[in-house]
């Protein structure tokens, strides 16, 4: 607390991400990286950018400013998912992305100027509420069914009551792993054709349905991607959003109101070589699903509820153990995996990262080791 800090300052709550420790032999299961490095494309890409047949010509790739509107990486991504250029907007990571539609899309009142509200599930991506009290947006939170999944139905019905300004939703869900099927979307389109639906599909390249080929027939949908997950690139910084051409200006003029070269030159060229490299895309999403379905086997095996998971993490819960206990056991193992102490329905599980093989191994035998011989 400081008095030089402004008002709005004194009331934000910001997000906490996971640790990321610098221990030796750490196993990571907390954040949900990917287990194995990028393309090898994308460091060849980077080191060519600042290579250069001379030292001047690298140094004058670094004098000059980036390409403000990525042109070219909005090209490419167009062309990845069947798009027109003009539906394509990028951004320093999804997060930014996200920021800049609720600003741009999801913050609207009524002709009174009272807050119409935007509506989530009450077990979701904790950035949404964060950046609501950053930019003054009333949240109304939709709760998840006794199984934790996402009801279309009760979305729309808590739309119509509230009188919603907009929906935004992982999917699949953050941190349940579970999906909503691609026509109960649509039906969610079809319903509120006057509010601006925000799908947030961090996760979807593991196994979930896309809400891409909606886009088409409903200029109401934004959907936002991420290189940071499927692709291994969380350290580059690099995400999208794909809908009609009106909503992506929206976001552009957000963006042009604060920075204008949002990716740098190496996170543009480290993008396209990904985004190229789609065999190791392929190959590497298959192995996280293979990896997710042996250690769901594995966790229920050691007497986990598991949820069915569409991500590259596990939501899992012991019905004999207490979650934050067995975190910390793990921990002490050099293992590390994340615990929500809030919202209560869900502090009894950890969220696993999916590993490689090894370490999918060595966590279950370090929690077959706490669990002990009783289970
Ligand atoms: C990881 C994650 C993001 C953000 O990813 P960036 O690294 O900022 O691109 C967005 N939404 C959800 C649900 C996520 O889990």
């Amino acid at each position: 607390m400081s008095r030089y800090w402004s008002p709005l300052v004194h009331t934000l709550s910001p997000y906490v991400p996971g640790e990321q420790p610098k221990i030796a032999q750490l196993i990571k299961l907390n954040t949900n990286e990917h287990p194995w490095p990028p393309s090898p494309k994308v460091a060849e890409a980077i080191a060519a950018e600042l290579a250069g047949s001379t030292v001047d010509e690298a140094g004058e790739r670094l004098r000059l400013y980036p390409d403000p509107s990525a042109a070219a990486l909005r090209a490419t991504l167009a062309d990845v998912h069947g798009l027109d250029a003009a539906q394509v907007f990028v951004g320093n990571g999804s997060d930014e992305v996200l920021a800049h539609a609720f600003q741009a899309l999801l913050n609207h009142r009524r002709a009174d100027g009272s807050a119409r509200p935007l509506l989530y599930p009450d077990i979701t991506y904790s950035f949404y509420p964060t950046y609501c009290r950053l930019y003054g947006i009333t949240p109304q939170t939709v709760a998840l069914d006794a199984h934790l999944q996402l009801r279309v139905d009760d979305l729309i019905d808590a739309a119509r009551t509230h009188d919603a300004g907009g929906v935004v939703f992982p999917n699949p869900n953050a941190p349940t792993g579970c999906g909503v099927a691609r026509a109960e979307i649509e039906r969610l389109l079809v319903a509120l054709p006057d509010t601006v639906v925000v799908v947030d599909e961090a996760y979807v390249d593991f196994g979930a349905e896309s809400a891409v080929p909606l886009i088409a027939a409903h200029p109401n949908l934004l959907v936002v991607h991420t290189l940071s997950k499927s692709r291994a690139l969380a350290g580059l910084r690099v995400g999208y959003a794909l809908g009609h051409a009106e909503l992506i200006d929206a976001l552009v003029r957000v963006k042009d109101s604060f920075n204008s070269y949002p990716l740098d030159r190496l996170a543009l060229v480290g993008a396209q070589a990904a985004l190229a490299d789609s065999d190791w895309f392929t190959r590497a999403c298959r192995a996280v699903s293979d990896s997710r379905a042996k250690l769901s086997a594995e966790l229920a095996a050691l007497g986990f509820d598991v949820l069915p998971s569409q991500a590259n993490f596990v939501f899992a819960a012991h019905p004999r153990h207490d979650a934050a206990t067995l975190a910390r056991a793990l921990r002490e193992r050099a293992i590390l995996v994340r615990h929500f102490s809030r919202p209560e329905r869900i502090a009894d599980r950890l969220r696993i990262t999916i590993g490689t093989p090894a370490q999918c191994d060595a966590l279950v035998a370090a929690l077959r080791d706490i669990l002990g011989p009783q289970g």
